[in-house]
C-alpha cells in the first residue's frame, strides 16, 4: 500500500478544476474515452512492431452505469499500467506549472485541459471519488488500484485484474447525477464518440421480448470506427457520399457535390465537406460542420475558424493539428487552424474550377442552388473573388449562363454608352418586369436575372470590381435611356407647357408626391406613359430593407418617376384638347402672371442687407399676387386633370403595366374600362 500526494505545485487543483471548467463538464467522458482509446490503439502499435505477442483479442472500450452503486464505468483492453506508470503519468501532473497555468487561464470557459495532458483529471469534475484498476500489458505486471477522492492525495495498492487494460471507475458526484442516466450518457457518446476509431460498447443491446426490454448479451456499439472520411476515395462511390450525408443530417436535403479532403502536408488534414443546397437565408444552417481531431469530436461551431462563408458547407474535416479542446480564442489565433482554413479556401475553389471545367453542365444545373454560397463567398472574402471570378456564372432572363468574361464579350458591342461604360441590364423579377425585358430584348439588349437573396450585394461588388462597368435594373428609366448612346432628344415644350401638363398628369394618381413627372420623346410605337423607378433610389431602398434597422431610406416612401412620351398620339390628343379646353383661360392666366413674375424679379434683385421694412413688405405682396395666380393655374388645371378620363387611363395602364395597380385603384381602373369599352 502506497499513500502519497499529487504533484502539483498548488494547494488544491481540483477545485479548481471543477470551477473553471463547470460550463463544459460533460467533456470528462470524451477525455476519459479518449485515454482508453489511446491505449488501445498502443498496444495495437506494439503488436504490429512486434513487441506485443500475445493475443490482441477483440479490441473495445466499454461504458457502463450502474445507478445503484453511481458509479460510471470505462474498461479498456489496451496497453494498461503498472504502479509505476500511474505514478508517472498520473501522479505526477504532466507538468509543474499545472497550478499556475491553470490560475491564469480560469477564467477562458472552455477546457484548456485536454490540450495540456490533464485530461484524466477532468474526472474529477463529476465525481467524489475515482478509482483506476490496471494491469499492464507485460506478462510480469500486477494489476494495481489507485484511488483518489478529490483531495490531493491518494492511495495506491493491489488488485485483482486477470486482463491487461484498464478501468476507470468513477463515483459520480450529488450533483452530477444526470451522469448516470443511460439518456444523458447516450446522447454524450453520439457526439463525442460517434466515430471513434475502436469500437465503443454502451452496455449491451437491449431487445423486446414479450411486451418488455430485455438486455441481450450483444455490446451495444455506438460508433463506426471506419467513417467514410479517413477511406480513400478511390474505394468509395456516391452512394457512400449520399448514406454518409444522410447519416449526419438526417433532415436535409440531398447535397450538390461533395469534396474529399485528404492532406499530409503541411499539416494532416481529412474530411469530407458537402455543397448543401441553398435557396433562401432561411436554408442557411451555420454549424454544420464537424471538427474532429483524429475522430474525436472537437467542436460543432466553427464560426471564426473557418472563413463565414464556408460556414455554409456541411460536413466533417478532421486534423491531429487542430488543438484539441481548447478555447475558442485561442483557436482563432492559431496559426495552424489559420492554414487549414485557406488550404480548405483553396480546395473548395479548385473543385469548383474543375466541376466547371469537367461538367459545365453539371454545374449549370445546380448553380441555382449554388450561387448563394458563392455570392457569400465573393462578397466576403477577397481571395474567394478572385478564384470564383474564374468559375462563376451570370444567368440571363432565357435562363442561359455565362461567366463573366463570356458575359462581357456578349454585350461589349451593343450595351456600352457613350461615356464607354458598359451597361450590365437586369432583372430582379423575370415576371413583374416583363414589359421592361421585352423591350430591351427589342433593342438587342441582353438582360440578367439578378434575383437572388444576396444580389444586391453582389451587383455592388461587381461594380467595384469590374472595370467602366454599372448595373441598371431594366425598369430604371425608359429604354433610350437606359444606355444612353446618343445625345438626348430635346422635348419641343416650353418649361410653362411642361408644368401645366405636369399638374395634369399629376392630378390622376392618388399620392402624387411620390411622382415625378418628365417629358420624353419616345417615339409613336413607344407606350403613352411609362412608371420608372431611378436605379439609386431603388439600390438605396433595397439596402436599407436588408439592415435590421432599415437607415434612413427605409423610412422614405417609394418614389418613381413617370415619364410621358410627347410623341404619342394619344399624348398629343391630350395636350390638344387641354389647349382647346383652357386655352383662352390658361392664355389669360400667362397674361397676368409674365408681369408679376418680372416684378418679383426685379424687386428680388433689389433686395439688399439694409433695405427697408417697406421694400420688404412690397416684395411679399408681390409674391402673395404671383403665387395667387400661379395656384388659380394649378387649381384649374387639376380640375380638369381629375375628370379627364384619357389621363386616369393612361396613367393606370402605366401603373399596371408595373404592378403597382392594386386594390381601390384597380378596382375603379376596371370600371372605366368598362365604360369606355360601352361608349365606343
Ligand atoms: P493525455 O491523454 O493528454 O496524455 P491524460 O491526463 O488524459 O493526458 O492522461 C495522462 C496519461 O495517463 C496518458 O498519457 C496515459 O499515459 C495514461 N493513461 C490515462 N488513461 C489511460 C488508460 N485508460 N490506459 C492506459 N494509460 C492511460
Ligand atoms: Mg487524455
Amino acid at each position: 500500500m502506497q499513500n502519497g500526494q499529487i504533484g502539483v505545485t498548488t494547494e488544491n487543483i481540483f477545485p479548481i478544476i471543477k470551477k473553471f471548467l463547470y460550463s463544459d463538464h460533460e467533456i470528462f467522458l470524451r477525455e476519459l474515452i479518449s485515454n482508453a482509446v489511446d491505449a488501445t490503439q498502443k498496444l495495437k502499435t506494439l503488436a504490429s512492431v512486434g513487441e506485443f505477442k500475445g493475443e490482441l483479442g477483440e479490441l473495445q472500450v466499454k461504458v457502463n452505469l450502474d445507478k445503484e452503486h453511481k458509479t460510471l464505468t470505462i474498461s479498456d483492453n489496451g496497453v494498461g499500467m503498472t504502479a509505476e506508470e500511474i505514478d508517472r503519468y498520473i501522479n505526477q501532473i504532466a507538468f509543474s506549472g499545472a497550478g499556475e497555468f491553470l490560475e491564469k487561464y480560469k477564467n477562458q470557459n472552455s477546457g484548456i485541459i485536454g490540450h495540456f495532458g490533464l485530461g484524466f483529471y477532468s474526472a474529477f469534475m463529476v465525481s467524489d471519488k475515482v478509482e483506476i484498476v490496471s494491469r499492464s500489458w507485460r506478462d510480469e505486471a500486477k494489476a494495481v488500484r489507485w484511488s483518489c477522492d478529490g483531495s490531493p492525495s491518494y492511495t495506491m495498492d493491489d488488485a485483482q485484474r486477470d486482463q491487461r487494460g484498464t478501468d476507470i471507475v468513477l463515483h459520480i458526484a450529488d450533483d452530477c447525477l444526470e451522469f448516470l442516466e443511460e439518456q444523458r450518457i447516450g446522447d454524450l457518446l453520439r457526439r463525442y464518440c460517434r466515430f471513434l476509431p475502436i469500437p465503443i460498447a454502451f452496455g449491451n443491446k437491449k431487445e423486446w421480448k414479450d411486451g418488455k426490454e430485455v438486455q441481450t448479451d450483444q455490446p451495444n456499439i455506438i460508433n463506426d470506427t471506419n467513417p467514410l472520411w479517413v477511406r480513400k476515395p478511390a474505394d468509395l462511390t456516391a452512394d457512400d457520399y449520399a448514406a454518409f450525408y444522410r447519416a449526419l443530417y438526417p433532415a436535409a436535403d440531398e447535397p450538390l457535390f461533395h469534396i474529399h479532403l485528404n492532406v499530409d502536408y503541411p499539416f494532416n488534414l481529412t474530411g469530407v465537406l458537402y455543397f448543401p443546397r441553398l435557396k433562401t437565408q432561411f436554408d442557411i444552417q451555420k454549424n454544420k460542420i464537424q471538427l474532429y481531431c483524429n475522430q474525436v469530436f472537437v467542436t460543432d461551431s466553427v464560426e471564426g475558424i473557418v472563413p463565414e462563408y464556408l460556414t455554409l458547407l456541411h460536413g466533417v474535416i478532421d486534423s491531429p493539428d487542430i488543438p484539441l479542446n481548447v478555447s475558442r480564442s485561442y483557436l482563432q489565433s492559431d496559426s495552424n487552424v489559420k492554414k487549414i482554413s485557406s488550404h480548405i479556401t483553396k480546395k473548395v475553389c479548385d473543385r469548383l474550377q474543375e466541376i466547371f471545367k469537367n461538367e459545365r453542365e453539371q454545374l449549370e444545373k445546380k448553380w441555382d442552388d449554388l450561387k448563394l454560397f458563392i455570392s457569400f463567398g465573393m462578397i466576403t472574402d477577397e481571395k474567394f473573388y478572385e478564384r470564383a471570378q474564374k468559375f462563376a456564372l451570370l444567368k440571363n432572363v432565357d435562363g442561359k449562363y455565362f461567366t463573366f468574361e463570356e458575359y462581357e464579350k456578349l454585350i461589349k458591342e451593343n450595351q456600352t454608352d457613350r461615356s464607354k461604360t458598359l451597361i450590365y441590364l437586369y432583372a430582379a423579377n423575370a415576371t413583374d418586369q416583363y414589359a421592361y425585358i421585352e423591350q430591351a430584348k427589342a433593342k438587342g439588349y441582353d438582360v440578367l436575372l439578378m434575383d437572388g437573396q444576396l444580389d444586391p450585394h453582389l451587383i455592388g461588388q461587381l461594380e467595384n470590381k469590374l472595370k467602366d462597368s454599372r448595373f441598371v435594373r431594366v425598369d430604371s428609366d425608359v429604354i433610350d435611356n437606359l444606355i444612353a448612346k446618343d445625345e438626348r432628344k430635346e422635348v419641343s415644350l416650353s418649361s410653362e407647357e411642361q408644368n401645366d401638363l405636369r399638374t395634369l398628369f399629376s392630378a390622376s394618381t392618388q399620392n402624387s408626391s411620390n411622382y415625378w413627372v418628365s417629358f420624353e420623346e419616345m417615339g409613336e410605337n413607344a407606350n403613352p406613359v411609362v412608371i420608372t423607378q431611378a436605379e439609386f433610389m431603388r439600390r438605396m431602398k433595397d439596402m436599407a430593407s436588408l439592415s435590421p434597422t432599415g437607415g434612413m431610406y427605409g423610412n422614405m416612401p417609394d418614389s418613381y418617376n413617370m415619364v410621358v412620351n410627347t410623341s404619342h398620339p394619344l399624348v398629343k390628343a391630350i395636350i390638344d384638347g387641354k389647349n382647346a379646353a383652357l386655352g383662352q383661360q390658361l392664355a389669360d392666366s400667362t397674361k397676368a402672371i409674365e408681369p408679376l413674375r418680372a416684378r418679383v424679379d426685379e424687386l428680388q434683385k433689389a433686395m439688399k442687407e439694409d433695405s427697408t421694412q417697406q421694400e420688404r413688405d412690397t416684395l411679399n405682396d408681390a409674391r402673395a399676387q404671383l403665387s395667387e395666380q400661379e395656384n388659380a393655374r394649378r387649381e384649374l388645371l387639376k380640375n380638369f386633370g381629375s375628370n379627364h378620363t384619357l389621363v386616369k387611363q393612361l396613367v393606370d395602364l402605366a401603373l399596371l403595366a408595373n404592378n403597382m395597380l392594386k386594390g381601390e385603384d384597380l378596382s375603379r381602373f376596371v370600371k372605366r374600362s368598362i365604360e369606355l369599352i360601352k361608349a365606343d
